[in-house]
This record gives C-alpha cells, sequence and structure tokens, in this order.
C-alpha cells in the first residue's frame, strides 16, 4: 500500500513573462496571478511516498541556508524539509530514497544545511537519484543555467557516497518508475507512481511546474530546449493515456494537484 502526502516548504516570487515564455500575458493572467509588477508567486511543493519498505522524498525545496545573493527571488515562508518530513512521522535518517527532479537550486537545496558553521546532509541515509546528464551539467554548467546551480547544495552529498545516476528509466521499486526528459535542463526526472491499476501519480518536476503549464503549449522562457518540453509533454501524456493522472505540481502556488 502506497501512502503520499504533498510537503510545502515555502514560496518565491518570478517574473510572470519568464514562466509563461511566448504566450502573451491576456492569455495566461487567466490561468496564473501576477501582481502590479508581473510577479508570479511559485510555490515550492514536495512530495513524500512511502510504503512498508522504503520512505522516498522527490525534491527537496530551496533550504535555509546561503539565500543571501538570491534575495531577488523574494524567498518566503520556508521551512526546513525535515520540518513536515517530521510532521508525516519520519524522521530524517528513515528517509531511504531522495528522488531530484533536478538540481537547480529551488529544487535540491534543502539538501544540506548549515550548522555549526559547517554544511550536513539533511537525509544522510538516502541514495540521492540524480540523471546522469543532469549531474554533468550540474559540473559543467551552460552560461544559462550556470546561476540556477549551487556547489554546496550537492557536493557534500556526493562526497559521502549518497548519490545514484541514472542514464535510462529506473524501476525504483514495483510500481514506482523514474524517467528522464530533457526540455527544461538537459536530465529531467520525472516519477511515475502507480496508485492502482488506472491511477497515476505524476511528479513532473519543471516540465510541468504548474497547472496553467499543462497546456502543451505553454513552456516557460527558463527551458533551455523548449522543442523538447514540447515533446516531453507530449509523452508524458501519451504514457499516461487511459489512466486517471495526479499531478503534483511543484511550482504551483494554488493549485498543488
Ligand atoms: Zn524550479
Amino acid at each position: 500500500m502506497i501512502h503520499y502526502r504533498i510537503l510545502e516548504t515555502g514560496f518565491f516570487l518570478a517574473d510572470g513573462g519568464a514562466m509563461f515564455g511566448a504566450v502573451p500575458k491576456r492569455a495566461w493572467k487567466r490561468a496564473y496571478k501576477a501582481d502590479d509588477d508581473n510577479n508570479c508567486r511559485l510555490a515550492m511543493n514536495c512530495l513524500l511516498v512511502w510504503n512498508d519498505k522504503r520512505v522516498v522524498l522527490l525534491d527537496t525545496g530551496v533550504g535555509l541556508k546561503s539565500l543571501g545573493k538570491l534575495s531577488c527571488y523574494r524567498f518566503n515562508n520556508l521551512k526546513d524539509i525535515a520540518e513536515p518530513v517530521y510532521s508525516c512521522g519520519f524522521e530524517p535518517g528513515q528517509v531511504t530514497d531522495v528522488v531530484l527532479s533536478h538540481l537547480h537550486f529551488d529544487h535540491c537545496g534543502g539538501c544540506t544545511y548549515m550548522s555549526d558553521n559547517r554544511l550536513n546532509i539533511t537525509f544522510p541515509k538516502a541514495r540521492h537519484w540524480v540523471s546522469k546528464l543532469q549531474w554533468e551539467t550540474y559540473m559543467n554548467p551552460n552560461e544559462l543555467e550556470r546561476h540556477s546551480y549551487r556547489s554546496q547544495d550537492m557536493t557534500p552529498v556526493f562526497d559521502a557516497g549518497l548519490v545514484r545516476l541514472i542514464d535510462k528509466d529506473v524501476e525504483l521499486f514495483e510500481g514506482f518508475n523514474l524517467s528522464v526528459f530533457n526540455g527544461h535542463t538537459k536530465g529531467q526526472i520525472v516519477s511515475f507512481i502507480d496508485l492502482g491499476k488506472t491511477e497515476t501519480l505524476l511528479f513532473p518536476g519543471d516540465v510541468i511546474p504548474t497547472k496553467a503549464h499543462l497546456s502543451d503549449s505553454w513552456i516557460s522562457a527558463y527551458d533551455i530546449e523548449p522543442l523538447e518540453s514540447l515533446a516531453a509533454k507530449k509523452r508524458i501524456k501519451e504514457r499516461t493515456d487511459g489512466k486517471h493522472v495526479t499531478h503534483v505540481f511543484y511550482h504551483d502556488a494554488y493549485q498543488t494537484e
């Protein structure tokens, strides 16, 4: 029996034009709110999935450390990811797996935290699943994404031998599948979790960041390969065709699923 809970870890602001790319504001403003400066409030909704053997966390939020350089995002209501994990009845040491959709700071910042002036690993017993392509980008980022990666988020996890790199689809356990997609960034992991024969829980990360982005051609200007993003959404829809899908929208501040 699989259980799940969405874990809210905080909010930030992003420019609406950047979030919706070539879509005109007169169209997207009906689907997602913006303030007078065109800022959209975005969430960081992680997901905890567990059964009697495994406790799996999908993404970890931005965390609480080293946010000074990111003040333009106006992060607010932030929570250390350990807090909602505790409220589901688990200690961080009981988390068996952390699946990272990708390694931009707003998705993996919670993997480490500062205490006594040093970096610590939040989930010290968990295998941290990352795609090989994404890891290569993290180690050697292109100019567009360079400012989205921070060494302090994942290097300690790697040095502790906790990173598992995948270069193809992987079944984490029966009914829990990780697939690799491009578009937003190289090698984004999308998780497909069977909740029954015709029910799928989907964690698409930034392939579909908000409910408004379900439309194939509504693609963020942050995406490095928009045509790949379009193809990724089509592939996800084909794969879940005929099933009832519950999406977890990582960045949607208004409709988390
Ligand atoms: Zn993101």
